[in-house]
């Protein structure tokens, strides 16, 4: 959002010795360690991953319609392609902390070569859900053909950066006067692409919670007009925040009978089309 403070409401007149006192409400948009948040005493609750989330613009080999976003779960972590135009995609690689510093120091093709291996290697598999699946599919008739993503060709220059991941969440939104919006208030895993979404969901309640308050006579910033904003969103972003939570640990493990349960989880999500347009709709926002 790029805004650290937006100060909602503006000196109407400023004239000769009259001065105009006016009540704003301080919007708190500035990311995961904001100084607004600090400034309301709100101390967020947080779990690091102890993980590095490695973006890059990189260049891909088909030069036909990129629309498509590609992610793959690893044993490192989730790596993930979103296209920018025919040739481009961003590129959020999950690692360890030292993996993701080493990838981003490499020379630029071996770079390429470990990305593409990344997404077209064949991994171990864990025999016991390979056999379940294997008898899933005798039994349904839909199967399963892997797909891959057009190979990468190039990494562009100094695009590479790491940043790290963790979860975090304000026990509240709102103070006398202030708000908290977006990461501020909320931080979560790029595995299902989510962030932004919740901090637009954020701005566009509270701006009608805002304007529906000053209609209804309340001064601007009144606490108790702003926690209709935080209850509001607080219900909306905590499921999907714990939802996402959920997704990092079922994927951050190799143990067999949870490996089998996710498995099964995504060929029932597969096979079932409502479903996985709940999914789709959910995840477009
Ligand atoms: C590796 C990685 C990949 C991601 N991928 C995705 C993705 O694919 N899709 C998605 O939806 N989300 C993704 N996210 C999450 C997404 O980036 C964030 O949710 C989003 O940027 C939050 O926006 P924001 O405006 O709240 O905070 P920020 O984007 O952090 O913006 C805060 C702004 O405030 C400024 N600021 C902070 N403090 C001050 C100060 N004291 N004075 C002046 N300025 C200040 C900062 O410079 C910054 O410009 C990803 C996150 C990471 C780490």
């Amino acid at each position: 959002m790029n805004l650290v403070v937006c100060w909602i409401m503006m000196v109407i007149a400023l004239n000769g010795n009259m001065i105009l006192h006016l009540r704003l409400v301080k919007v708190g948009a500035d990311g995961i360690n904001s100084l607004v948040r600090k400034r309301m005493n709100i101390e967020p609750f947080t779990i690091n991953y102890n993980q590095m989330g490695l973006v890059a613009t990189v260049e891909l080999s088909d030069s036909g319609d990129n629309s498509v976003a590609w992610q793959r779960f690893l044993p490192t972590g989730p790596v993930a392609l979103l296209p920018l135009n025919d040739t481009t995609s961003s590129l959020v690689w999950t690692h360890t902390p030292a993996q993701a510093k080493e990838l981003q120091s490499m020379p630029p093709q071996e770079f390429v070569d470990a990305l593409n291996d990344a997404f077209y290697k064949d991994y171990p598999k864990d025999t016991m859900t390979t056999n379940l699946m294997d008898t899933l599919s005798t039994f349904c008739s839909a199967k399963t053909i892997r797909q891959y993503p057009p190979a990468i060709v190039a990494v562009k220059d100094k695009s590479r950066a790491c940043f790290p991941l963790g979860f975090g969440h304000a026990p509240s939104y709102v103070a006398q006067g202030a708000a908290l919006v977006g990461d501020a208030a909320h931080r979560v895993h790029p595995l299902a692409g989510q962030g932004v979404n919740l901090g637009f969901g954020d701005v566009k309640c509270l701006t009608q919670v805002l304007a529906d308050a000053v209609y209804s006579g309340y001064p601007i910033g009144d606490k108790n007009a702003l926690l209709k904003y935080e209850r509001e969103r607080l219900m909306k972003n905590v499921p999907i925040m714990f939802g996402i939570h959920g997704l990092q640990q079922l994927y951050s493990t190799t143990f067999s009978p949870v490996v089998m349960l996710r498995s099964l989880g995504l060929q029932i999500t597969q096979n079932l089309p409502p479903l996985k347009k709940i999914f789709m709709q959910q995840a477009m926002g």
